[in-house]
């Protein structure tokens, strides 16, 4: 079975979340676990996280079906140090409110090297922001989202994030989240079907089928192999719906939150049953 959802939002406060997903018909749903743009924020309140529970069980939302995104101003692989520091207690901050609601998993992008480092010394830090997050926390996953590859960010070829997840010591507790835009603009062409399994193929030989814990879905407004990140309506863009379609009836991607972050959002509702329909 399939479970898609879109990246609602916490307005209001994060027990509205489950409500927002509800209101739009998705079966899974994304969220910020704070404001994305900074870097503090107020702690839940008990009235926060025992609403967000309650009203996840009124509607069906189980945590394996819940993918929160951290904030845009982490960087795990940040080259120096003080920067480094400073992603490090945020990314801590969003697992432990992770924790705290309840979920199971913690969607991220990796990193980026600020053309400072090298490639695999970004890479390096990253998996030891991991391991050192993972040793002060319990149950939370940590996903490590594709990237489409803009400027100097790393984890755009699924051999960047195999690398990652190699060094990570809780292998149990780490994951990966594909992006089917950025996969494209990273230059693995979704597009056809030819594409699409070789594409798949490669990803369960190089990270394997077992790491994938999520999926965003969205077309792609640029090329493929554009690392130009920028989502489009699915089936508008450049990756088109044959992509789409066959993720659908692929088992690979069952009892997994499928999330939309296509950019209107008023066709979110439409979207969702338009992918069903497929
Ligand atoms: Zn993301
Ligand atoms: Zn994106």
């Amino acid at each position: 079975m399939k479970y898609i959802g879109a990246h609602v939002h916490v307005t209001g406060g994060v027990e509205n979340a489950p409500v927002n997903a509800e209101a739009i018909g998705a079966k899974a749903f994304a969220l910020f676990t704070k404001n994305q743009r900074q870097w503090t924020a107020a702690a839940y309140t008990d009235k926060n996280i025992s609403l967000f529970k309650e009203r996840c069980r009124e509607y069906g939302y189980s945590p394996k079906h819940i993918l929160p995104h951290d904030s845009y101003l982490i960087n795990l692989g940040n080259p120096d140090a003080e920067g480094l520091e400073k992603s490090r207690t945020a990314f801590l901050d969003e697992m432990k409110r992770c924790e705290q609601l309840g979920l199971e998993l913690l969607n991220f992008h990796p990193g980026s090297s600020l053309k400072k480092i090298s490639d695999e010394a970004c890479l390096e830090r990253i998996a030891e922001s991991i391991n050192q997050t993972l040793e002060q926390t319990r149950g939370v996953c940590a996903v490590i989202e594709n990237t489409a590859g803009q400027g100097s960010n790393m984890g755009y070829t699924f051999e960047q994030i195999a690398y990652i997840i190699e060094r990570v010591e809780d292998k149990d507790r780490v994951g990966v989240c594909i992006d089917t835009c950025h996969t494209f603009a990273a230059g693995y062409d979704l597009s056809t079907e030819s594409g699409f399994v070789e594409t798949f193929d490669h990803f369960d030989e190089v990270i394997g089928f077992k790491y994938l814990k999520g999926m965003h879905l969205n077309d792609s407004k640029k090329g493929v192999g554009s690392h130009v990140d920028r989502h489009e309506c699915i089936g508008k863009g450049m990756i088109g719906l044959t992509a789409f379609r066959m993720i659908m009836h692929d088992s690979r991607f069952d009892d997994m939150p499928l999330i939309l972050e296509t950019p209107e959002e008023e066709g979110w509702a439409e979207e969702i049953k338009m992918l069903y329909a497929l």
